[in-house]
């Protein structure tokens, strides 16, 4: 049988716009394929950075504007787990507080120079994160949550009681401050580095430029990564979990390696905190830090590119404005009606925004008033700004409720910069170039029997599956019927790693699997759907089958990070090759679909074209017919034979008997997790026992059975038991 699929070409991407001149791409060695536009708007981030303290030119103001950018530092890192990948850390004060102390100490006591200790101490959070993340990603849901609050409160505890090393509340004075053109940064002292005719610069501004300048980096390189493969397997495994394990994700360790590039940025804000102030004590770093950090992100737009800074700018500006208009003394007095009015408004307009499938610009204006109403209220209540972290709450509330996601997620839903975010269409294919075969794996891989020996799988006393021997021939497309609960999904369950077997033997080949992980059994090349459908809902179907090309992809970290040529073609060429598989499927024209709204017969194309991904030499479908429309299981029928005709083993356990009668070549049914009966399609249904399971379940699978019989497939090497020997 010939190992690869004669394809066809995908279709020039439908719809795909025509380029703009700002759209031109361009091969740059690293930031492959960016855009002149990208380019522009690096540019202007650029001008504004410099401008910024030159425009703003107070000292009290410039300081703010380095908090914001290094707030805007680890609020990204953040972002990228709690939004990206789902999971809530309370406890990024404290890697915020591991850098600030590393810095502080390693300049003061160790006499490492600022600009070295800065990334040193960042490097420390990370390693620290990491080692606190290893124990505590095993588990699942929100024990991460739980883990981190306990260390915001020791830390604080440590930093507060260990004064030999911290200082505890008394703090560690004299931090030095990085220099540059031999002024201190962070000074007033006024100088000009340009000669006499040129600008009047202070130490204040430079060390807003530093910081600036090291958001405006980390901000492209995390665009980078979220936008690669790396954002869209996070973002997966927010989704799925076990789906990004069964298509080859170690995902304990994509979580250790996001957790520790958030602790990467945490300590790196944290450590320029410690340059800016010159002095640290422990009363900082309370759990009050990490829920600032955590509110920054979530009122900014958790996963959203740009919410993090969104966000922090507009909080860290907020409570000192309040505090500053307070101390003028220049609000209204307290003036009881407008008090009033302005609650009224701006709750009448939040509880209009809870009604849903309003218009985008009803929606814009209630915010707005709501918004305006609590924040009108606010200044009008000067009481209210002494203790701005009521404000803060306030805020938090109003935002949630007007704005799920965030403030960027508001912004890009207005009508005029909904077009301006909307992703880039992928480049269209034609196919041409892409010679290599579509299902990689080679011949001799192909030809591994899978076998089963005396495999038990209790649950408890339920004896799921119980001493089951059974052999799946390569190329073959084999059956595997029996009543509901007769342990046929644990048996997918056991042979893709996702139970270990209470005893038994799983082997592809000679190498035994029931001792390896979900995801190393994918990279062995076995694969499944699900019986309930698992693909990655918010993904495109082009991501979900991108997704599946995981284990085949070589292009790391670091080359994601930084978008090089060769990431960059691996990506196209990965997009390439998931359309020509969607075109396989007869699906190409729902490349940019969001999976979650396909009907159900097609998200199961879209979830065995990101099995076929992975290049499997065994497929396991379990119950792929399974609340598809009748007039579709011809269509799956059909695919299930173009997939076995290209070299595919196949395992399909289907409670539609025309279907699996109809592409198998063999057939075990299985009852009460126990081998009653096996051999070709036709002896199987005239079995005794497999008419006396049916019957006894009170399936009417048994009609089904007797209108299935029909030939097998021509390839049927049909291997008889002998308990199906009977005859129809
Ligand atoms: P099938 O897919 O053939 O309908 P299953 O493999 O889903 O059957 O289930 C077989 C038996 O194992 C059922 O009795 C089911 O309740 C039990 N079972 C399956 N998974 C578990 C589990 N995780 N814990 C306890 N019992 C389970
Ligand atoms: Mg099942």
């Amino acid at each position: 049988m010939d190992a690869t699929v004669q394809l066809p070409a995908a279709p020039a991407a439908v719809g795909v716009p025509r380029e703009r001149w700002y759209q031109r791409r361009l091969p740059l060695p690293i930031f492959y394929g960016a855009s002149l536009g990208h380019l522009l708007m690096v540019l202007v981030a650029a001008i504004a950075i410099v401008a910024a303290p030159l425009i703003f030119n107070d000292g009290f103001v410039q300081q703010i504007m380095q908090t914001i950018a290094y707030y805007t530092i680890a609020a990204i890192g953040l972002n990228v787990l709690v939004g990206y990948q789902g999971q809530v850390s309370l406890g990024h004060g404290a890697l915020f507080a591991f850098g600030a102390y590393a810095s502080a100490l390693l300049t003061t006591r160790a006499g490492v120079p600022v600009w070295i200790a800065i990334f040193v101490a960042a490097g420390i959070a990370g390693f620290l994160g990491f080692l606190v993340a290893l124990p505590t990603l095993r588990a699942r849901g929100h024990h991460l949550a739980m883990v981190t609050i306990a260390l915001a409160v020791v830390t604080f505890v440590v930093a507060q009681t260990w004064t030999a090393v911290t200082n505890g509340p008394t703090g560690i004075g004299n931090i030095p401050r990085p220099e540059w053109f031999g002024t201190t940064m962070g000074s007033l002292r006024k100088f000009r580095p340009l000669g006499d005719e040129g600008p009047v610069l202070t130490g204040q501004m430079l060390y807003f430029w530093v910081c600036a300048g090291l958001a405006l980096i980390v901000q492209l390189l995390a665009n980078n990564l979220l936008t690669s493969r790396w954002g869209r397997t996070i973002n997966a495994v927010r989704q799925s979990e076990i789906a990004s394990e069964t298509i080859g994700v170690s995902v304990y360790r994509m979580k250790l390696k996001t957790f520790a590039f958030s602790a990467v940025l945490a300590g790196l804000a944290g450590a320029l905190f410690t340059h800016q102030q010159g002095y640290i004590v422990s009363d900082t770093f309370t759990f009050d830090k990490s829920v600032e950090l955590l509110v920054f992100v979530i009122l900014g737009g958790a996963r959203s590119l740009f919410g993090p800074l969104i966000g922090t700018t507009v909080l860290v500006i907020l409570p000192e404005a309040l505090k500053t208009i307070g101390s003028y003394n220049i609000l209204p007095s307290s003036n009881l009606v407008l008090q009033i009015v302005l609650v009224a408004v701006g709750g009448l307009a939040a509880a209009g925004l809870m009604r849903r499938g309003q218009p985008t610009a009803t929606r814009t204006v209630l915010s707005l008033l709501t918004i305006g109403g609590f924040l009108g209220f606010t200044l009008v209540t000067p009481q209210i700004i002494e203790h701005f972290l009521i404000v803060y709450g306030g805020l938090l509330i109003v935002f949630l409720v007007t704005m799920p996601d965030g403030m960027a997620g508001f912004l890009r839903d207005l009508p005029g910069l909904r077009s301006l975010s909307r992703p880039a269409a992928y480049a269209a294919s034609d196919g041409r170039g892409v010679q290599g075969e579509l299902l990689a794996k080679s011949a001799d891989a192909r030809r591994q029997r899978l076998e089963l020996n005396e495999i038990k799988m209790h649950f408890g006393g339920v004896k799921a599956i119980d001493d089951l021997s059974m052999t799946v021939e390569p190329g073959q497309v084999h059956g595997l019927i029996g009543p509901n609960g007769s342990g046929k999904s644990t048996l997918v369950n056991v042979v893709t790693g996702v139970y270990t077997p209470t005893a038994g033997e799983v082997r592809l080949g000679s190498r035994v699997l029931n001792r390896l992980r979900p995801h190393n059994i994918a990279a062995a090349g076995v694969t499944r759907t699900f019986q309930n459908i698992q693909l990655f809902k918010d993904l495109s179907v082009l991501d979900n089958v991108m997704m599946g090309f995981h284990t085949r992809r070589r292009a790391g970290f670091l080359h994601q990070l930084l978008r090089t040529r060769y990431a960059a073609l691996e990506e196209d060429d990965v997009r390439r090759r998931a359309l020509r598989l969607l075109a396989f499927l007869e699906i190409e024209h729902l490349a940019d679909a969001e999976a979650q709204s396909l009907p159900y017969g097609l998200q199961r194309m879209v979830e065995i074209a990101r099995a076929l991904a992975t290049g499997p030499s065994i497929l396991l479908l379990d119950e792929p017919a399974a609340g598809v429309n009748p007039s579709e299981i011809g269509r799956l029928s059909s695919v299930i034979q173009r997939v076995a005709a290209s070299g595919v083993t196949l395992l399909v356990i289907e409670h539609h008997m025309d279907l699996v009668m109809g592409v198998s070549n063999h057939v075990t049914v299985l009852d009460y997790g126990k081998k009653i009966a096996e051999g070709t399609p036709a002896s199987v249904q005239s079995n005794q026992r497999v008419i006396e399971a049916y019957l006894g379940s009170g399936s009417h699978a048994f009609e089904d059975l007797r209108r299935g019989e029909r030939p097998p497939l021509p390839l049927g090497e049909a291997l008889s038991t002998g308990e199906g020997a009977v005859s129809a």
